[in-house]
């Protein structure tokens, strides 16, 4: 299992598949909307190495680890899996959130998928897709 990232304070972020440093840039030109207004941390070696990740809201410190693509692709399925757990009404948004937090071991604060490593999200979706099938609500 992987160790948190201990780099929360630094100012400087590095991508961890390349090992280049990553800019601050707007994320309305990585994803070509404009209507985007929100920052990335962008791998230097960008779009030849895909990674980046958003800052938390209001400050210039990253959610954490830059992502590739991979990454981001299980994230999306992670939070499929984990909306599926309060949608079809197994237990509510607020005790899902919970629930997943204390299967982590973490805060409630640190609940968010957006951050989670790839073994996390693995670990989130065979655990969401275990308590759906006893719930008889698999699909
Ligand atoms: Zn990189």
């Amino acid at each position: 299992m992987k160790k948190k990232a201990k780099q929360r304070h630094q100012s400087v972020v590095r991508c961890p598949y390349c090992g280049a440093l990553a800019d601050l840039r707007p994320a309305a030109e990585i994803y070509h909307d404009d209507s985007r207004d929100d920052l990335l941390y962008v791998c230097r070696n960008y779009p030849r190495c895909n990674a980046y990740v958003r800052v938390q809201p209001g400050t210039k410190q990253p959610m954490g680890p830059l992502a590739n693509g991979d990454l981001r692709h299980l994230r999306i399925r992670a939070h499929r899996a984990f909306d599926r757990v309060w949608q079809c009404g197994v237990m509510t948004r607020d005790a899902a959130y919970r629930w997943m937090a204390d299967y982590f071991c973490i805060p409630l604060r640190e609940a968010h998928i957006g951050q989670f490593s790839e073994y996390r999200c693995q670990q989130l979706i065979r655990k969401c897709e275990d308590l759906l099938w006893k719930a008889g609500k698999a699909s």
